[in-house]
């Protein structure tokens, strides 16, 4: 059926929404696509719903290509399930739960491993049964922290989630290899520039990790690339280490008094001043810089940890949020943050300013008696040999010649700090330079956490019951319709590329004689029946200015005007991404737009 504007359910807005700062909300806002429901939620209008469906057909087809199978699961869900991952804890704040009459628990699911898990636990017994690859479209909910950007990240939101079952290492290798291929498929077909990225797998456990970023100034996610094919999320990057060092003759260390020394920039000075040494200037790079900062574990406690870094680099605690849950109790949304006067007033061997190693260790510090300790964690630099300037545990005191391996030791290390461009990449592959990037799909061979967790076993060839392993895979179906927003609009409007815009062709009726619009109706029906979407603007008494406004801002691929020329029997077609126009006979017209559809 062709749209009609006069009767389409839409209103244009000339002005920007208030609460919109990045051009794909306000313009799916302001065309007609999507309105605000609540924060983080959102109503999908008859334009939105095409463009949605569109990118959903595609996800879709490359499904079935790869042999992945649709099911669909309720979004609410019981808590018992979640609870035996533990992710009902870990969680946190992260998700939405609710009660029911009884009051027995549930909650609106974030990501669904455990039920796809269960199902298959449900109907499947043996190998003979493997591999299997299972997914579905639907909704998801998480209280994100900062709703952001419309639908970039939305406290409700689409996802294509699959999920694939191997009997062993090799058949979760290639069920993974298949998902990526349909990954770089999928997102090629929505013309969506994708960079896959190694990734930490954070929360989700398991071995290998890739996200598909697509590269943009106003992603939240930064990653790092070598001009040598290296790829990572800044939070998967991993040190280049230096070679231990033989501290066998080195000498032994010294306490100096540095009075009012309480920052990296005073004590190099200090350092240059007191106690110079010959051949090089101290810099902050000999220096072991040691930051606090505070935990917030998803059961609510609160725990410090130590970390060094040498004192020319800044921690980074999205490196750090991502990386240090395997030295703490409990897994999943950690949030990590400075510690603040409060937290230090709690211990105090810390001294601001002059925090060194070596602090006892094994200290219980907050949260219940023993549970939790002071970690001392270290990057990845400091290697067993290599010597500090660094805090002595004592105002206006630090320790020269502190040897790592020798003078101090540590719980763990940790790659804690800033991945700066220039920094070499760790494959060899050459200097990285930074970028920023939208996730827009996020692929894990999990291996056999949840199988195991929720007692996913099938016997194996010889008879003997097996753990499968499994993959998960995401791809964010409403944050790629905002991606593409984000990449195909111009100051006018959006600039839909022809596989996900919401109709091939906005024809235009300007003017007010009949014939314009029995000229304009008779070309609508005709494309329509040729097979293409057809939108047309036939409202009677709206100014040509407003309707080509309008064509803009929606953003189809094809406007076909038909106004004055058509006395020379001649209509309009423009190519709305590129502006170029032309004049094409009346006769022609139809046949011309068809030609530029199946291109
Ligand atoms: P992010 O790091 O952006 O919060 P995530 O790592 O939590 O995302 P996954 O759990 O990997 O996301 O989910 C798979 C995909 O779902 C993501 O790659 C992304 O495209 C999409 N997605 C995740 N959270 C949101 C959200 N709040 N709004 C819209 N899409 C989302
Ligand atoms: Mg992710």
């Amino acid at each position: 059926m062709v749209l009609r504007l006069s009767t389409l359910f839409l209103r244009t807005l000339r002005e920007d929404p208030v609460d919109a700062d990045v051009a794909s909300h306000k313009l799916l806002i302001r065309a007609g696509y999507i309105r605000r429901a609540a924060p983080g939620i959102y109503t999908w209008l008859p334009l939105g719903l095409r463009v949605l469906r569109k990118v959903e057909a595609i996800v879709r087809e490359e499904m079935a290509v790869i042999g992945a199978q649709e099911v669909h699961f309720p979004a609410l869900l019981p808590r018992e399930p979640y609870e035996v991952t533990n992710r009902w804890t870990e969680y946190g704040d992260g998700i939405f739960r609710l009660q029911d009459r009884k009051g027995a628990d549930y909650l609106l699911a974030p990501t669904h491993e455990e039920m796809f898990t269960l199902l298959v636990k449900d109907l499947y017994s043996s190998y003979k049964d493997l591999p299997l690859s299972i997914y579905q479209i639907q909704n998801k909910y998480r209280d994100e922290a900062r709703p952001r950007a419309g639908l970039l990240r939305g406290r409700e939101f689409i996802m294509k989630d699959s999920y694939s079952f191997d009997i062993d290492d090799d058949g979760l290798a290639a069920s993974y290899e298949a998902h990526r291929g349909a990954y770089l498929r999928i997102f090629a077909r929505l013309g969506l520039e994708v960079v896959p990225v190694a990734a930490t797998s954070g929360a989700m456990g398991g071995s290998r990790s890739e996200e598909f970023l697509h590269p943009t100034a106003i992603g939240e996610d930064t990653f790092v690339r070598s001009a040598g094919g290296y790829a990572a999320n800044v939070e998967a990057v991993t040190t280049v280490v230096p070679a231990a060092i033989d501290f066998s003759t080195a000498p032994s260390a010294r306490v100096l008094d540095t009075p009012d020394t309480p920052t990296i920039a005073t004590l190099v000075t200090a350092a240059n001043t007191l106690a110079p040494r010959d051949g090089a200037e101290w810099t902050a790079a000999d220096t072991l810089k040691n930051v606090v900062l505070a935990v917030d574990l998803p059961t609510g406690e609160r725990q410090l940890v130590v970390i060094g870094v040498p004192g020319d680099r800044a921690v980074d605690l999205k490196r750090i949020e991502a990386n240090i849950g395997s030295f703490l109790p409990i897994g999943g949304e950690i949030g990590v943050e400075p510690a603040n006067d409060e937290d230090l007033r709690k211990v105090p061997q810390l001294v601001k300013g002059y925090i060194g190693p070596g602090l006892s260790l094994d200290e219980p510090v907050l949260g219940t008696e023993g549970t939790s300790k002071l970690l001392y964690l270290v990057d990845p630099r400091v290697v067993s040999g290599s010597s500090w300037v660094t805090g002595a545990n004592a105002a206006g005191k630090h320790v020269f010649g502190l040897v790592a391996g020798r003078d101090f030791g540590w719980d763990a290390v940790i790659e804690a700090s800033e991945v700066r461009a220039g920094d070499e990449a760790p494959d060899g592959s050459g200097p990285l330079e930074a970028a920023r990037g939208i996730e827009m799909g996020h692929i894990f061979a999990l291996g056999r956490k949840y199988a195991e967790a929720l007692d996913l076993k099938v016997l194996d060839r010889n008879g003997k019951l097996a753990v499968v392993t499994m993959g998960s895979y995401g791809v964010g179906v409403t944050r790629a319709v905002a991606a593409l927003a984000e990449s195909y609009h111009d100051d006018r409007g959006l600039t839909w590329p022809r596989a996900v815009a919401p109709a091939d062709v906005h024809v235009v009726a300007v003017g007010r004689g009949e014939e314009i619009f029995a000229a304009a109706a008779q070309l609508s029906g005709e494309l329509e029946a040729a097979g293409l979407e057809v939108i047309y603007d036939d409202r009677p008494k709206v100014s040509p200015g407003v309707k080509f406004g309008d064509a803009e801002l929606l953003g189809v691929p094809t406007i076909l005007a038909v106004g004055r020329g058509l006395v020379d029997g001649v209509v309009e077609i423009k190519d709305r991404a590129s502006g170029e126009a032309q004049n094409v006979p009346v006769g022609e017209a139809a046949a011309f737009v068809l030609n530029l559809a199946r291109r």
